[in-house]
Formats: C-alpha cells, structure tokens, sequence
C-alpha cells in the first residue's frame, strides 16, 4: 500500500528526513517510535504533501502510485487521512459543515456523487454514537474550546466519515487519560482494522499499543528507520529508552 524509498526531506534549507524507508502492506499496523526532534511529524507532513516541506530525495508509491506527484488533496481523495498532534481550531465553520464538506470534496475527486444532507447527517450521527461522542458537538465550530480528549475524539470520529485507506495517526494518544485512550484505540480498531486498510501510528508510549497491537514496531532516528521489529521492540523501548535500543 505505502512504499517509501529512501526518502529525503528538507525544511529550511534543513535536512530533516535522510533517507528514510518504510514499507506499509494492506492489513498492517505499524508503530513508528523516536525520540523528541527525529522527524516523526516531519514524516507525516511530507506524506500529506504539506508546504514548506521540500522532498530532495527518494520515493513514495501509494497504492501504485506516484504519491509524491500528487497535490495535497488528490492524496486524500486517494484515501490517505492525516491526524494531527495539534487538531486546528476553525471558528464560524460547524463540525458537520466541516465533516461534510471534507467527505464530499474527497467523494468528488473520487467522480462519486456528494452526500445530500440528510445522508451525511445520519453517517455523521452513526459515527459521533459508536464514539460515544455527544451529537450535540457535530454543531459545535470545529474544535473550538474542545477539551484534549474531546478533539481527539472528534478526530476519530472525522476519520470515521472519511473512511481511509491509511490513515497516519500523529501522536493521537497525547493528553488523553485512560478512558479516552480506550475509546480512541477501540475507534482505530474499528475503523481501520481491515484487511484492504492500514495505520502508522506515530507515538512516544507504549500504552496506546496495548489498545492498537502493532504488527511492526520502527524507531524512527536522525531521519531514518534505524531499528524495526515486533510488538515486543516497545516494550523494549519502554525499558530501556531509546539510547538503550540504539546503542
Ligand atoms: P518529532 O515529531 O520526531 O519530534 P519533528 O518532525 O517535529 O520531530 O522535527 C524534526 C526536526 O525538524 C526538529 O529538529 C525540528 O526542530 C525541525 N523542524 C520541524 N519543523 C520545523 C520548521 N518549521 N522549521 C525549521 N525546523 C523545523
Ligand atoms: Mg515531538
Ligand atoms: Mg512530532
């Protein structure tokens, strides 16, 4: 599904990414660990075709094709789906509106027909319940005085609509207690625990893994996978921190 190539990327002038590989197939979920400034976000800003973020090397095939090529929102109309450490706040704009414009841009790209109002209500209300997130909140503007939790939430339930192929998930388990990372590891299980999707979870705990088991665990350091394993290389990380591993 995912193919990066011995990826390189630059902010600045700054060489960030330095040649980075990964392989992601359908059916997987991979674990991607690092220490504090290794590039873990810069990786997800450079999938998501983000700008200030120049690519100077290498490759990345999303399923078949030349990811790289494409504009930000040909990716996701493709079936990539981004998770933000920090979701954005957007005053004035309502959850739905929000939601329903960013499935049916992606459906329009896809030439599938836009969602009327009331279809997309009723997916919208299915996803906030399983969620057990608050209908009262698809009004509320995106975001905006959401708690921690509560936009981390909001996010599953945006990547519920939107329904991904892959979705890179930055950090998602930040700020949560223990009862909202249950439910965000249940809502990842359930969304995207299939065998024609995939998950690259970005993450600095081990905790998140015992709600999403991980297929592959990788460290992510000086800009390049420099160790992979199982499930069992957190657990390792966790013990021995990162310098334990890479020494
Ligand atoms: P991680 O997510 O692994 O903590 P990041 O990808 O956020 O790391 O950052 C990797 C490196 O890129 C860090 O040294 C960081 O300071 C640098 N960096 C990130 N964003 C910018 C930016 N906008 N301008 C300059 N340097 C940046
Ligand atoms: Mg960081
Ligand atoms: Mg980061």
């Amino acid at each position: 599904m995912l193919k990066i190539t011995d990826l390189h990327a630059e902010i600045d002038g700054k060489e960030i990414l330095k040649g980075l590989s990964l392989s992601v197939n359908a059916g997987e979920v991979h674990a991607i660990m690092g220490p504090n400034g290794a590039g873990k976000s810069t990786l997800g800003y450079v999938l998501g075709g983000r700008p200030g973020y120049e690519v100077t090397g290498g490759a990345v095939e999303f399923d078949g094709q030349d990811l790289l090529e494409m504009a930000p929102h040909e990716r996701a109309a493709a079936g990539l789906f981004l998770g933000f450490q920090y979701p954005v706040e957007i005053p004035g704009v309502s959850n739905v509106q929000f939601l329903r414009e960013a499935l049916n841009a992606q459906r329009r790209g896809r030439d599938e027909k836009p969602l009327s109002g009331a279809e997309f209500l009723k997916l919208a209300r299915g996803q906030a319940d399983a969620l057990s997130m608050d209908q009262e909140m698809l009004k509320r503007p995106v975001n905006v005085g959401f708690s921690g939790g509560e936009k981390k939430r909001n996010e599953m339930v945006q990547m519920g609509i939107i329904n991904p192929k892959l979705a890179i998930l930055d950090e998602t388990d930040s700020g949560l207690d223990i009862d909202a990372l249950r439910v965000v590891g249940d809502g990842i299980n359930r969304i995207m625990r299939a065998p024609d999707k995939a998950v690259i979870l970005i993450t600095h705990y081990q905790r998140l893994l015992d709600y999403v088991k991980p297929d592959f665990v990788h460290v992510l350091a000086g800009g390049r996978i420099i160790r992979s394993g199982g499930a069992a290389l957190a657990l390792e990380l966790e013990s021995e921190g990162y310098a334990g591993v890479m020494a």
